[in-house]
């Protein structure tokens, strides 16, 4: 196996579309038992259904990652279901292109609620069990827009700065146990996120005016992020943790 990852189990957040999906399918391609987690139920169960169509081992959670009640509930379903959880992968979010002096208060809640309490009710329902064995890996989604360059998102750049904040902090802390944990900071991916709705020229016009910024001259894809995600999991990484990665062609260069 390319990855050495075969027998693990592993949760992955907005698993139903885009590079979670694309991560859960390739988890389950490697002989991962995948817990695809996701707000749409009949997403997950489709991205599960893919998995088991071929081979794998999948289970679908429907839940909202900002539901710290129902996070917990998921994890003790997919440890019962799946065995103890080896990998997450807090990817479920949203974007939400509006100027500051716009953003209402429920749009900062929700923002903030989804993005980085999700990523922390996931992480902290996960760690005990890796603790406890002494093993885990835990990957999160902050983005390019955390590092600013990227106007009219200022909640969503926030959270995805915080991501990457509690990324070093966890990982400081869980070093001795022998868990790492990174986060992934993308540019511009094409999935329906990114697409917003848009098609046709409309869609053509927005890539090439986008493009314009990124040094390697195209959009991420799904697929790509994924097999990064992975390398950070496989025992491949053996000495990379508390690291923001960024993955944007060049876009911003750390
Ligand atoms: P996507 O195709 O829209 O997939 C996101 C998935 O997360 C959707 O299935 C969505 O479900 C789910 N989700 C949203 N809110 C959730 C919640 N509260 N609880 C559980 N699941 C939830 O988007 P993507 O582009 O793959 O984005 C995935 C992650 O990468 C996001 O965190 C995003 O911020 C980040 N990211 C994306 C890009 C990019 O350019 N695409 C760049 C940097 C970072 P619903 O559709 O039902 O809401």
């Amino acid at each position: 196996m390319q990855w050495d990852i075969e027998g693990r189990s592993a949760i992955v957040t907005g698993a139903g579309s885009g590079i979670g999906r694309a991560v859960a399918l390739r988890l389950g391609q490697y002989g991962v038992a995948v817990g695809i987690v996701d707000l749409d139920a009949s997403r997950a169960e489709a991205t599960s259904q893919e998995i088991q169509k071929l081979g794998g081992k999948a289970l679908a959670l429907a839940a909202d990652v900002a539901d710290s009640a129902r996070v917990a509930e998921v994890v003790a379903h997919a440890r019962e279901t799946l065995g103890s959880i080896d990998y997450l992968v807090n990817i479920g979010g949203f974007h939400q292109r509006i100027p500051i002096q716009e953003i209402t208060d429920s749009h900062w809640h929700r923002m903030l609620d989804v993005h980085l309490s999700g990523t922390f009710y996931f992480c902290r329902a996960v760690l005990p069990g890796m603790i406890t064995r002494r093993f885990g890996r835990i990957v999160n989604m902050s983005s390019l827009h955390a590092f600013g360059k990227v106007p009219f998102a200022a909640h969503y750049s926030a959270a995805k700065a915080g991501i990457a904040g509690l990324t070093k902090a966890l990982a400081v802390e869980v070093a001795p146990h022998s868990i790492l944990v990174n986060a992934v900071a993308p540019g511009p991916i094409d999935t329906p996120l990114w697409r917003d709705g848009l098609t046709g020229s409309a869609l053509d016009a927005r890539i090439a005016k986008r493009i314009q910024a990124i040094p390697l001259g195209r959009l991420g894809q799904a697929d790509e992020v994924a097999e990064t995600i992975l390398f950070l999991l496989s025992r491949a990484n053996s000495h990379i943790t508390g690291q923001v990665i960024g993955f944007n062609g060049g876009e911003l260069m750390a």
